[in-house]
């Protein structure tokens, strides 16, 4: 499969995500393209997601699913390099990001990552833990000198999923927009059934997707 520019000038790519899930719901799609055109994909999440309050699991019980979910949902999209840390779900803005980014030079220089994807700048909901991982990406690549590619949504996805009353979404406008990809998303679905305790219940994650169609878009952060 080729891979649509300029995702196939890059052979391995680092993702780093906040929660289990973040990497199939939001990037699965980018990770699928990559790594059926050939690339090494690595992964960091930094939270177990034990705060959701999605599904009927409680409290106790909500963290090690999301576990064994993230682990087989990593498999279903081909990635290679696995980390997952175990910082408290909501509470990732209290991290130092250098201390975060450390975590991503770990698994990102063996891989020989030679570019990072992750969320846009704004969380994609505006969650605090995305924007959090989303500095301790743009950190790590700082470091690594390569450059960052930000997993956005079109602005007119992000104003129709607010108007229809589904919270915080920030998207961008056509002019800041740099990179969009045509994606297959059969992988991506796969994986997002990996994790059921989140999306099974979850009539946004299916709107937006519905709303994105076949379209990814993206910015470069760095
Ligand atoms: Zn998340």
């Amino acid at each position: 499969m080729t891979l649509t520019p300029p995702l196939d000038s890059f052979r391995s790519v680092m993702a780093v995500c906040a929660h289990p899930d973040d990497e199939s719901f939001g990037l699965g799609a980018l990770i699928a393209e990559l790594v059926e055109g050939g690339s090494r994909v690595g992964l960091v999440t930094f939270t177990h997601g034990e705060a959701s309050t999605l599904g009927d699991l409680t409290p106790e019980e909500v963290g090690p699913e999301r576990v064994g979910e993230l682990s087989a949902a990593t498999k279903v999209l081909g990635i290679e390099a696995a980390s997952l840390l175990d910082y408290p779900d909501g509470r990732l803005a209290e991290v130092p990001v250098e201390e975060l980014a450390d975590h991503v030079v770990r698994v990102a220089e063996p891989l020989g990552a030679d570019c990072l994807v992750t969320f846009d700048r704004g969380g994609i909901t505006g969650h605090p833990d995305h924007c959090r991982a989303t500095d301790a990406a743009l950190a790590a690549a700082e470091r690594l000198q390569i450059p960052a590619l930000g997993w956005t949504l079109p602005a007119a996805v992000s104003c129709r999923l607010r108007a229809e009353g589904a919270g915080g979404f920030v998207g961008r406008p056509a002019a800041e927009i740099d990179v969009t990809v045509t994606v297959d998303r059969r992988r991506q679905l796969a994986a997002i059934a990996c994790h059921a305790s989140q999306s099974t219940a979850n009539p946004v994650l299916w709107r937006r997707l519905e709303l994105q169609g076949s379209q990814e878009a993206c910015r470069w952060l760095r």
